[in-house]
């Protein structure tokens, strides 16, 4: 077995001797030398096996409002990262050439999770964000860095789409202090028709990360033309939210380019996003965003009491803070949800590609 092969737990052995990865609700059930969906979890020597433990297809600091989080510790660098392979199908991903992959090329950075952690350190970042492809398929090396992370007073994000298994999820997100969950739709039909998995599984995540955790989390929504982005849809799903979550989860709504298997639509008009925007707004919902453009007007964050704007955004740079060092409006003093720690970042909108290499060795 190769070093980046490694044991997993989340299965069980089917009465006809194949083997049933219990990850995701997608359930492959792999004969021997199969891989799943995802690409990266496979059944080896009679088990299943995580084979990209310690790989990763890149690394970047980005500002942790880029991920997109607007309510955890805003202005501040994160050290990014993602290795290969999805456990959902999306048509219009707009990642594609990691998520899809099926060359270990991509793999191309070796990083063991204290390197991981050694270099956001030096670079001066808070936070480890696991994006770029979905941690739920990499969940070992995600709960390992995780650890390492926190060994060393960094704060952890997971920036996925919530398709997960029970127990899974609960390894997972006990190893996050934020998340960003991808709600492509509110819909049963698009889920299935245009990423082959389900809505209510993604729900569920919801609702669990909400009643069960302390992890902070906010909802990311690419609006497609004529797919997503009905007046009906996102009535629907605004209610779900103020009903189930609450009115303290910020939502962002971002612009949709055409992209891998979804050529065919526009990209996504200004009027949509600002008529998303009205439509979440209209059901209490506190922090809701526009993503992908400059909207000073629905980017910033206005307070929920008195109505004084607190952050001001443009696009992912902050460009005015009226909180307290805890969180709170400097003009009426209520509280504005989510992680605040001391005065702002003052990373700005910049992208910094990282070499691992140069930060020691694995
Ligand atoms: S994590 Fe991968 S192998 Fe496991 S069920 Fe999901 S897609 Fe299949």
């Amino acid at each position: 077995m190769s070093a980046s092969v490694v044991p997993t737990t989340y299965w069980h052995r089917l009465p006809d001797g194949d083997v049933q990865c219990d990850v995701c609700p997608r359930a492959c059930k792999l004969g021997e030398g199969q891989r799943g969906l995802c690409f990266v979890r496979a059944r080896a020597q009679d088990a299943v096996v995580l084979t990209t433990f310690g790989r990763s297809s890149g690394f970047c600091v980005d500002p942790i409002e880029k991920k997109p989080l607007n309510h955890f510790l805003p202005g501040t660098p994160v050290l990014s990262f993602g290795t290969a392979g999805c456990n959902l199908t999306c048509r219009f991903c707009q990642n594609w050439d990691i998520s899809k992959s099926r060359e270990i090329d991509t793999l191309s950075d070796a990083a063991s999770p204290e390197q991981i952690a050694r270099a956001a350190q030096a670079l001066g970042c808070r936070s480890v964000a696991f994006t770029y492809n979905d941690p739920v398929v990499f969940l070992e090396y995600a709960v390992a860095t995780a650890a390492a992370c926190h060994a060393v007073g960094l704060k952890t994000v997971a920036v996925t789409a919530g398709y997960v298994c029970e127990e899974p999820r609960r390894e997972l997100f006990r190893a996050m202090d934020a998340a960003n969950v991808d709600l492509k739709a509110f819909s049963e039909d698009f889920y299935r028709r245009t990423c082959t998995g389900s809505l209510a599984a993604v729900l569920d995540t919801l609702r669990y990360l909400h009643d069960e955790t302390d992890v902070w989390v906010e909802i990311t929504t690419l609006l497609i033309p004529d797919a997503n982005d009905s007046d009906a849809e996102l009535h629907a799903a605004s209610r779900w939210i103020a009903e189930h979550l609450g009115p303290d989860v910020p939502w962002h709504f971002t612009a949709f380019h055409p992209d891998y298997k979804m050529l065919d639509r526009p990209s996504t008009p200004a009027a949509t996003l600002a008529r998303a925007h009205a439509i979440a707004t209209s059901y209490g919902l506190r922090y809701v965003y526009t993503g992908n453009v400059h909207d000073p007007a629905r980017g910033g964050t206005v307070c929920h009491a008195c109505g004084a704007q607190v952050i001001g955004r443009d696009w992912y740079e902050l460009t005015a803070w009226h909180l307290t060092d805890d969180g709170c409006c400097r003009s009426c003093g209520a509280r504005c949800a989510g992680v605040f720690d001391g005065r702002p970042g003052r990373w700005g909108g910049r992208r910094l590609p990282v070499r691992l290499a140069d930060f020691g060795a694995p």
